[in-house]
């Protein structure tokens, strides 16, 4: 009886430890390898901008050739945007490193190849996410794009924004009256705009430009998510917009409400769980099931009787 009853309280540890770990596993397996794999898809970083559940503040880190530092009525435009349309209880903006592009080896000071930009933003990047702060890394070149030389901004990697600021200047000079600055504004707030999916990057977008994947068709009127900024040789031209369409807005609320499917680490962790709960079901019919391997043992019951010689044990 004795034996039967620990049996049960081992069977009730089985239980826990099972369920325990199953839960433990399928609440942080998932979140531990997408962090360690990088396995995010591109609306659950934006997400990481947007929401305020995972990471409650931003920081935007720039780094930036001397000279070419980003103008301050940008880097506000930017701010108040997120302050828009993010739920970031507080962003903070830190001027990181001057790019030594002398001494970086750089080649070619006015044009970046694609590796001179990843070797760039390798050697500068100070500021990764942790803890309760997602970052954005913008970094200010001094020239142009080696592959296409009209390119005013990139995003990559989802955290990275490059921003040609020469390429800038040069466009915005060409026009009449038109301010490098309100360019340049129109440019940072385009970038972060892809960072938060926009448009139709990871969804499907009705107001997608056809010719242009990723960017507004401005079917509801100027928006900053424009493929192009125009601008009109030696004529006045009015600054680009800065904000985003309704269209765009509405994308914005979509993304954020955007479920998690499913990837490589749910698959991972299902067969992990399923490989517990077998291992645990095994424990606990191993820990239940009568012993019949071992030998019987018998409760003896003695009677003795005594004589002159010995005494014996039946
Ligand atoms: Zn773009
Ligand atoms: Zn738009």
């Amino acid at each position: 009886m004795r034996k039967m009853k620990r049996n049960r309280i081992l069977a009730s540890i089985v239980v826990i430890i099972t369920v325990l770990s199953i839960v433990i596993t399928a609440a942080h397996l998932p979140v531990f390898l997408r962090d360690q794999a990088n396995l995010y898809t591109s609306y659950e970083y934006a997400q990481m901008y947007l929401d305020d559940d995972r990471y409650s503040e931003l920081l935007i880190e720039y780094n930036y050739v001397v000279g070419y530092q980003p103008s301050y009525s940008a880097r506000s435009t930017l701010v108040e945007r997120i302050e828009t349309y993010s739920e970031k209880r507080e962003i903070r903006e830190v001027m990181s490193d001057e790019i030594d592009i002398w001494g970086g080896g750089y080649s070619e000071r006015g044009s970046y190849t694609r590796e001179d930009i990843y070797s760039i933003v390798d050697e500068y990047t100070t500021y990764m996410r942790d803890d309760n702060t997602m970052v954005m890394n913008v970094f200010y070149l001094d020239g142009e794009w080696e592959e296409e030389p009209n390119v005013l901004g990139l995003t990559f990697g989802n955290h990275y924004v490059v921003m040609f600021r020469a390429t800038i200047e040069n466009a915005a000079q060409r026009s009449q009256d038109l301010d490098y600055e309100d360019v340049e504004s129109a440019v940072l707030v385009h970038e972060f705009g892809h960072l938060i999916s926009l448009v139709g990057i990871g969804y499907e977008s009705a107001h997608e430009d056809e010719s242009y994947p990723h960017h507004c068709d401005e079917s509801a009127g100027p928006c900053v998510m424009a493929a192009s900024v125009q601008i009109k040789e030696g004529e006045f031209t009015a600054p680009p917009p800065t904000d985003f369409c309704e269209l765009c807005i509405a994308d914005i609320e979509h993304i954020r409400s955007i479920e998690p499917g499913w990837g490589i680490a749910e698959y991972i962790t299902s067969v992990i769980v399923v490989g517990e709960a077998m291992v645990g079901s095994v424990w606990f019919g191993i820990v239940l099931t009568p012993d019949k391997g071992k030998k019987k043992e018998y409760e003896v019951y003695r009677e003795y009787y005594e004589n002159d010689f010995k005494k014996k044990i039946y």
